[in-house]
């Protein structure tokens, strides 16, 4: 798929005056939920209604959404307020019910990402309408197979397209639900410019208290639209409780929210940028090259051990650097999180290197 000015046009045809807002709850419940939450969402920044009728639960015995009867509930929100609607799905049958149901934006869902056997057989369903679709990403960070489900649907004639970012699980401890792994999203950014970009807040958080946080930097890194968890009752909802805000609490958020110009204007400002940008070029260089020297001292050490035939991981030294560099790290400001994963990152290296030395 080369980058194609063309999967932007539906975005830019809504000539909106700030990033795209989706928003409505986990899911549909009742008619009166589904109503109640979209007459109150009106009132908001809201462009698109969302609500989830079928519902991928991680085990079984949960629930699982109210299944077609939802998407009558919608249409009848749709009516009512104007708002255009959004719901996921994860299969051919689920197309054919939304599609019947005038459904304006179709989402699909993390778990479904990660099968190519669905998204094909919701690729070939889609084809030939001009419906907008919204790709989250996997559930495992692969950008390739979010990419695999992008040029998927791309490949069925599907040119309204855009991606959510909606966060990645992890086996580690996290504070938030789904790790936001922020440079894998950059990094689709970088290579499709034009494909537009919405972050979903409310899963990645997993808690209401951080929705704006996540938020605010989804925009100042140039996301295109947010989609938030909405509910009449958040502490009631039948899914996702705890990450739901009311109509009220979304509209504080966006009004709190910083939205961010794509560049800047000016020559003072320009040139400040690049002074800065040259100064951090500088210490870029720098820092690959300590990293290389570290490496060579690494293979040093492969070579001593090699000599007498000691193996490469050495757990109690490596806990010692570790924590220290923790503890140094704090000192200079840098949080654990980041310390951790460049020293792991580190660590992992110069055990390749090693490890090369040792089987050489
Ligand atoms: C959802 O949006 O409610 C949902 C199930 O999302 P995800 O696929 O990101 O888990
Ligand atoms: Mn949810």
């Amino acid at each position: 798929m080369e980058n194609k000015k063309e999967l932007r046009n539906w975005l830019d045809k809504m000539n909106l005056t700030h990033p795209l807002l989706i928003a409505g709850p986990c899911s549909a419940e009742t008619e009166e939920q589904v109503l109640k939450t979209a007459h109150q969402l009106k009132n908001t920044d809201t462009n698109v209604f969302r609500a989830g009728i079928w519902k991928p639960r991680t085990r079984p015995g949960m629930f699982e959404g109210v299944g077609a009867i939802g998407l009558k509930w919608m249409q009848r929100a749709k009516e009512e307020t104007g708002l255009l609607l959004t719901t996921e799905v994860a299969n051919a049958a689920h197309v054919e019910l939304a599609l019947e149901h005038d459904i304006d934006i179709f989402w699909i869902g993390a778990r479904t990402t990660v099968s190519p056997f669905n998204i094909q057989e919701i690729a070939d369903a889609l084809r030939g309408t001009d419906k907008i679709v919204l790709i989250k990403n996997p559930v495992n960070p692969d950008l390739s197979l979010w990419l695999g489900a992008v040029e998927r649907i791309y490949k069925a004639d599907i040119k309204n397209i855009g991606v959510i970012h909606r966060g990645f699980s992890t086996y580690q401890k996290s504070k938030y639900r789904n790790n936001p792994e922020w440079q894998l999203a950059i990094e689709l950014q970088n290579k499709f410019p034009d494909l537009p970009m919405i972050c979903d807040p409310s899963h990645i958080a997993g808690k209401r208290d951080m929705i704006f946080d996540v938020s605010q930097i989804a925009l100042d890194l140039n996301f295109d639209g947010l989609m938030i968890e909405t509910h009449p009752d958040p502490d009631n909802a039948w899914s996702d409780a705890a990450q739901q805000v009311t109509p009220n609490m979304l509209e504080k958020i966006t009004q709190e929210l910083k939205v961010r110009k794509e560049a800047g204007e000016g020559d003072e400002f320009k040139s400040s940028l690049q002074k800065l940008r040259t100064k951090i070029d500088e210490i870029d260089d720098r820092l690959l090259h300590l990293l290389s020297d570290r490496m060579r001292i690494s293979e040093d050490i492969g070579r001593v051990k090699k000599s007498q035939n000691v193996a490469v991981l050495q757990t109690t030294r490596w806990n010692e650097i570790l924590g220290k560099m923790i503890l140094d790290g704090e000192k200079l400001g840098l949080s654990e999180e980041f310390v951790l994963r460049m020293f792991k990152a580190i660590h992992q290296e110069s055990i390749n290197k090693q490890a090369k030395i040792l089987d050489s």
